[in-house]
């Protein structure tokens, strides 16, 4: 079984997809029996959902492509 100082690791690949299947079978099975491991992948999916949100806010697009812009008339050696 894993444990609460892996699940911490190993949040990041979970919520991405990135783990095997079995180290997803594993990593729920210690969510369902540990309270605060759920609370943490809880609060780490809303801390990544919020920080997804205010990159979204304070970039808007037209300043997205006008940055872009800037790179692609920089001349190449
Ligand atoms: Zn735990």
């Amino acid at each position: 079984m894993l444990k609460c100082r892996q699940i911490a690791e190993q949040a990041s690949q979970y919520i991405d997809g990135e783990l095997s299947l079995w180290g997803r079978m594993q990593y729920r099975t210690h969510l369902m029996m540990c309270h605060h491991c759920r609370l943490f992948v809880h609060n780490f999916k809303a801390g990544i959902a919020m920080l997804d949100r205010l990159h979204r806010e304070k970039t808007p697009q037209d300043k997205v492509e006008r940055i872009c812009g800037h790179v692609r008339s920089i001349p190449k050696d």
